[in-house]
Formats: structure tokens, sequence, C-alpha cells
């Protein structure tokens, strides 16, 4: 795998060493204290934890307060693996992930994990160069509830912190979620920044509904499409700050990137289905005269691109993943070139990434 077990429960090794306090076995549902010292130069407005397991992240654990830098702050939770997130007063998210608290124990926060983590403190999107991963939803006419909805997710701040843990990069890269005007997801090498367009969720929830999905499936389906573009679109982004070199369609190789990041964790596996669904949906599009088959296009048609996908998540593991093959799905004969085609993809990624992982 490419990038290390990126998903939304992710153990940040430097992070959990963060934690001062000597594990001393589990003692599940005894109540420790907890306390945050905040080192540093930014004031936390909101406080959320989740158990690392649920990703339900419940009350402000702040309430009325604000933790502000050089104070502290003393809560009880109960003994397990905590996601946190704290929230500036620029509503700028930093999520951290897989804390162990299994006695009474203080976490520091310190300015390196908040600029690393999304940027927390800046106050918009800033230039090529300076630095960090922020992401920005910003609050796009029409689209206030989808933008509010997907920041308070979480899972891109996770992924952007979770790449920044991973990767030595020369430069920060930035994420804006905002309205473009059509549905896309686009990389600007001029600006170093990702944009990843509210009208293209609209259309991953056309592609994948169907009358058979709950309202949280065809959530974690959107949500999922949105990863997985938002992945290939940080291929995109890799390719060009690491001046990677590319034989073949570069919009091929870094949907690979974006498949093989995400096999091997059941939630992330999840979203790879969802963004397969909407690969589906567009293909059905397609079929029924919706669309015209762009075979001028850079991309792979739709149908090509859920295929190759489907190959990628089956070849990563053909045991588990042996539903795949047959009659809706692949085909005997391209299954069967399915575990060598991950191998090839994952190690080649795997050493084109390897000499810039931290
Ligand atoms: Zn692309």
């Amino acid at each position: 795998m490419a990038l290390t077990a990126m998903g939304r429960h992710l153990t940040t090794a430097a992070l959990v060493g963060a934690l001062v306090g000597v594990p001393n076995g589990a003692f599940a549902q005894t109540i420790h204290e907890v306390v945050i010292s905040n080192e540093s130069d930014y004031d936390v407005y909101e406080l959320f934890v989740s158990p690392s397991e649920e990703m339900d992240w419940g009350p402000n654990q702040l309430g009325n307060d604000i933790l502000t830098a050089g104070d502290g702050y003393v809560f009880d939770m109960e003994a397990g693996q905590w996601d946190f997130r704290f929230i500036d007063d620029e509503q700028n998210a930093c999520v951290v992930s897989g804390l162990s608290v299994s006695e009474a124990s203080e976490f520091t926060l310190t300015n390196d994990l908040l600029e690393t983590c999304v940027g927390a403190g800046t106050d918009s999107v800033g230039g090529p160069g300076d630095g960090g991963f922020p992401v920005v939803f910003e609050r796009a006419a029409g689209f206030e509830v989808m933008a509010e909805g997907l920041e308070n997710d979480g899972v891109f701040q996770m992924l952007t912190a979770e790449v920044s843990d991973t990767l030595v990069l020369p430069d920060g890269l930035q994420t804006v979620f905002t309205a473009c005007g059509m549905p896309n997801a686009f990389y600007d090498p001029s600006t170093l920044r990702i944009t990843m367009c509210y009208e293209f969720f609209d259309l991953f929830a056309e592609a994948v509904s169907t009358p058979e999905m709950d309202s949280a499936q065809i959530r974690e389906a959107i949500i999922g499409s949105g990863v997985f573009f938002y992945l290939h679109e940080l291929g995109h982004a890799l390719r060009h700050v690491l001046d990677l070199p590319v034989t073949g369609r570069e919009e091929d190789a870094v949907d690979d990137l974006a498949a093989i990041t995400l096999v091997g964790d059941d939630e992330a596996e999840g979203w790879l289905l969802g963004a397969m669904m909407s690969f589906a949906g567009l293909a059905r599009s397609v079929e029924e005269g919706n669309i015209q088959l762009p075979f001028w296009d850079e991309h792979s048609l739709d149908a090509q691109r859920m295929y190759t996908v489907a190959c990628v998540l089956y070849g990563s593991d053909p045991e588990r993943h042996a539903g795949f093959v047959g009659e809706n799905g692949l085909p005997e004969q391209r299954a069967a070139r399915c575990p060598a085609e991950f191998e090839q993809k994952s190690s080649a990624w795997g050493r084109l990434l390897e000499p810039h992982l931290r």
C-alpha cells in the first residue's frame, strides 16, 4: 500500500506519543481525568471527542468555555481509543485520532500539531509555499448545509492530516471546498490547491441513489465518492510537487493511487464502494443517452474506471472479495489478472512515494 493505512480511524503514532502517562492495561468503562494543555498560540473554541470505533462526535466538551492559548482544560473520559476534534475561531477543524486513554492523562496541544493538522488559525487560504494542509469549506450560497455537513464529518481533514503525517512535501497543499458552477474537482499547480466543487457532490448523490438505499447508505456513498475523487486529485498534486514520473495516462495512475490507498480497511473500502457506485451511475447515464461518450477525454470511461477500481479491490484480497467476481461483477477473465495488477500498481506507487515518506 502506498500510503500507510489511510482511513478515518488512524493511529497517529507521533500524536499518541504526546500523551503523558503509562498505560497500565485495559480498564474498559473506567473513567479517567484527562487534561488538555493548550501550549499553542491558538484558542480552541470547540472540542469534540468520539470513540475511535464510532465517529460519533457528541456535544462540545467545552460548553461555553474557550480553551485559550496557554490554558488547560480538565474533563473526564472513559478508558479507550478516542479521536479529538479541535475547532478554532475561524472554524478550522483539526482531528487527532487514536489517542489512548487508559489512566489519568495529559495531552499537549502545540502549534506544530495544529498547523500540520489542518492549518488551524490561518485566516484564509494562503499562497503556495506557506506549508501545512489547510482544508477550507467555503460557505458558498446555496451550499451552506452541504459545507457544514462535510466539514462536521471531519473525514477530509483526517485525510489531509494523514497525508502530512505520512509524506514530506516541499510545500503545503491547500484544499478548498467551494461552488464552481459545475460538477468537478481539480488540482491547480500554480496555487498548489485542490478544489472540490460542491456541485460534484450533488452529482454523486444523483449517481449513487437507488430506491433500495436508506439515507445513511446514500450519504456514505456520497462521502466515499468524494474521498475517492479527493485522493485522485491528491495524486495529481503529488505527481506535480514530487515531480514523479508517469508513463501512460496520469488519470488512470491517480485512480489507482486512490483505490490502493483505500483498500485493506473496512470503512475505507466502504468509501471505495461508494466511488464504484458513482462510476456505475454515471455509466448508466451514458447508456440511457443522457451523456455522450467522451472518447476524446483524458479519463478512461466511467465503466472502465469502475472495473479498474473493482479489480484493485478484488486483487488486494481475492478471498475476502470473492463476491465481486461473477455475473454482475468482475468477469473471470479480468479477475484472474487482478492480484498481479494490484501488486504491480501498489509496488509502483510504493516505490514512487518511498523516498518521500517521513
Ligand atoms: Zn484527474
